[in-house]
C-alpha cells in the first residue's frame, strides 16, 4: 500500500483509531484530519469538570502534545474535509487540497441539534459540544444568573447539576414526560430527577416552549400555557444527530448514521465508520443500533483499526455507558430500553441497580445509581451476563445477598 490511512474526525474516535493502527502493526502512513483547530479531546469532562472549573481544557487532552510526532501520525487539525471522491480514492479539503487514501475511516462524531424556535438564534442560547462551547457556557455560570437548561437527557441534567453547584438559579424544562426517556427505566431517572430537586432545581415535563424571549439577548422562556421565565441564558441539551453529509454526498448507505456491517465497513469496501456517527448490527441485540458515548467510541476505534488492516472481526461489545451529577453516578450496560421487566436490586445506601429482562427472561440491560463503588462491579458483571444472554430468575436477581457473581445462569443462543 502507499496512500495512507485516512482519517476524517481527529475526536476520541479518530485519535484512538490512529494510535491502534500503529499499535497493530501498520507502518504506513496515517493522516488524522481535524476541523476544531485543536488536539483530539476528551468531551465527557466538558459538562463537569471543565465547567465546574476543576479541570481545564489542557488537561481534556487525549494525548500529550508529542505523542503523535512520535507515532508517526499526521495531524491536521484546520482541515475540514468537504468531498469524498471515491472514484479516486481522494478526499478534498476546503482548502482545495486533495489526499488520496489507500483505507478511510470516518469518525465525524455527531453534533447537537438547535432549537428551533422563534428566538432560539438570540444571543444567550447555547448548546455543548466542543470545548468553546463549555468555554462560553463556564462564563456565564456566575452566582444568582438565571439559567434555563432545555432538554432533561444527560447533557442537559449536567450541566443543571455543575450550574446550580456554581450557584445559578436553575430551571429543567423537558417536551417529555419524564427525564432521560431514551436511556434508562423511569425509576432511574426519577431517581436522579430527586437529587435535582433536592438541589434546588426546577425541573418540568411535559413542556411545551413557544419561544425564547428577548431582543437581542434572550431574557427568558415564553411555554405554551403563556407561562414566562425569565432568565440571563438558555443552554439547549436536546439531542444530536450523527454528521452524515460527507458519506450522503459520496453515495454511502446511511440508515440513521453512517450505515456499516458488524466488521464495521460502510457500503465503500475501502471506507470504514466508527463512533457517534455510524449505525451498526448488533449481533446480541439483533437490530442496527447507533450509540453516542466514550465507551463505544473507544471500542470501535479499536476494532475498526484491527479491521481495516485485514482482519475482518465483528464487532458486538456490550454497550456501556455513564453520567455523573453531583457525586452520583449512573452507568448503563447493555440496552435497558430493551427490558419487559426490571428487577431492582439494593444496592446499599440508596444506590440501587436495576435489570431490564426482556420477554424470554434473558437479560438485556442493567443500570445502577449511586456512588461508583457502590454499583460499578455489578454493572461490569451484568455487562459479562448480557454477552452471554444469560437467563436468570429475577427472584435471585433481586436478592442482594446472592452475589451476582455467583448466580446461576442458563446462556441462551
Ligand atoms: C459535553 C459532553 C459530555 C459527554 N459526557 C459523556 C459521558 O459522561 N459519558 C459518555 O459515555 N459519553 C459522554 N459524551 C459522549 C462522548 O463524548 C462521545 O460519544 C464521543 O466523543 C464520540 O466520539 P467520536 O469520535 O465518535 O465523535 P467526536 O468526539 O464528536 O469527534 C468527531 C470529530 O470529527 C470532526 N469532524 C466532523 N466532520 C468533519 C469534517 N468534515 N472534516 C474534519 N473533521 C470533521 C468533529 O469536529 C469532531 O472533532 C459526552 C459528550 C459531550 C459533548
Amino acid at each position: 500500500m502507499t496512500s495512507p490511512i485516512v482519517i476524517i474526525g481527529a475526536g476520541q474516535c479518530g485519535a484512538r483509531a490512529a494510535h491502534a493502527l500503529r499499535e497493530n502493526g501498520w507502518q504506513g502512513g496515517i493522516m488524522l484530519l481535524g476541523d476544531e483547530g485543536i488536539a483530539p479531546y476528551e468531551r465527557p469532562p466538558l459538562s463537569k469538570a471543565v465547567l465546574l472549573g476543576r479541570k481545564t481544557v489542557a488537561e481534556c487532552a487525549i494525548f500529550k502534545d508529542a505523542f503523535f510526532a512520535e507515532k508517526g501520525i499526521e495531524l491536521r487539525l484546520d482541515a475540514p474535509v468537504e468531498r469524498v471522491d471515491r472514484a479516486s480514492k481522494k478526499v478534498l479539503l476546503r482548502d482545495g487540497s486533495a489526499i488520496a487514501y489507500e483505507r478511510l475511516l470516518m469518525a465525524t462524531g455527531a453534533a447537537p441539534r438547535s432549537l428551533v424556535l422563534p428566538g432560539a438564534t438570540l444571543e444567550g442560547v447555547h448548546m455543548l459540544r466542543s470545548v468553546q462551547d463549555a468555554l462560553t457556557i463556564k462564563q456565564v455560570l456566575d452566582v444568582g444568573k438565571r439559567i434555563v437548561v432545555i432538554g432533561a437527557g444527560f447533557i442537559g441534567l449536567e450541566v443543571a447539576a455543575t450550574a446550580i453547584v456554581r450557584g445559578c438559579v436553575v430551571c429543567v424544562l423537558e417536551a417529555a414526560p419524564r427525564a432521560l426517556i431514551r436511556a434508562v427505566p423511569e425509576a432511574v431517572a426519577q431517581a436522579m430527577v430527586d437529587r435535582h430537586l433536592r438541589m434546588g432545581v426546577d425541573v418540568h415535563f411535559d413542556v411545551c416552549i413557544e419561544r425564547i424571549e428577548g431582543t437581542a439577548r434572550v431574557s427568558g422562556v415564553k411555554l405554551a400555557d403563556g407561562t414566562f421565565i425569565g432568565c440571563d441564558a438558555v443552554i439547549t441539551g436536546i439531542g444530536v444527530f450523527p454528521r452524515t453529509s460527507l458519506a450522503q454526498e459520496a453515495g454511502l448507505d446511511i440508515d440513521n448514521g453512517i450505515a456499516v456491517d458488524e466488521t464495521l465497513r460502510t457500503s465503500d469496501p475501502h471506507i470504514f465508520a466508527a463512533g457517534d456517527v455510524c449505525s451498526f448490527p448488533h449481533p446480541l441485540f439483533k437490530r442496527r443500533i447507533r450509540l453516542e458515548c466514550w465507551r463505544n467510541a473507544e471500542d470501535q476505534a479499536r476494532a475498526v483499526a484491527r479491521n481495516m488492516l485485514g482482519h475482518a472481526e465483528a464487532f458486538d461489545a456490550v454497550p456501556w455507558l455513564w453520567s455523573d451529577q453531583y457525586g452520583t453516578t449512573i452507568q448503563i450496560a447493555g440496552m435497558p430500553a430493551q427490558g419487559a421487566t426490571t428487577v431492582v436490586r439494593e444496592a446499599g445506601d440508596d444506590a440501587r441497580m436495576y435489570f431490564a429482562l426482556d420477554g424470554e427472561g434473558i437479560l438485556v440491560g442493567a443500570s445502577g445509581i449511586g456512588q461508583a463503588g457502590q454499583i460499578a462491579r455489578d454493572v461490569r458483571i451484568a455487562q459479562e451476563l448480557i454477552a452471554r444472554r444469560a437467563r436468570i430468575d429475577p427472584g435471585v436477581l433481586a436478592d442482594r445477598d446472592t452475589k451476582l457473581r455467583s448466580i446461576p445462569t442458563m446462556a441462551v443462543q
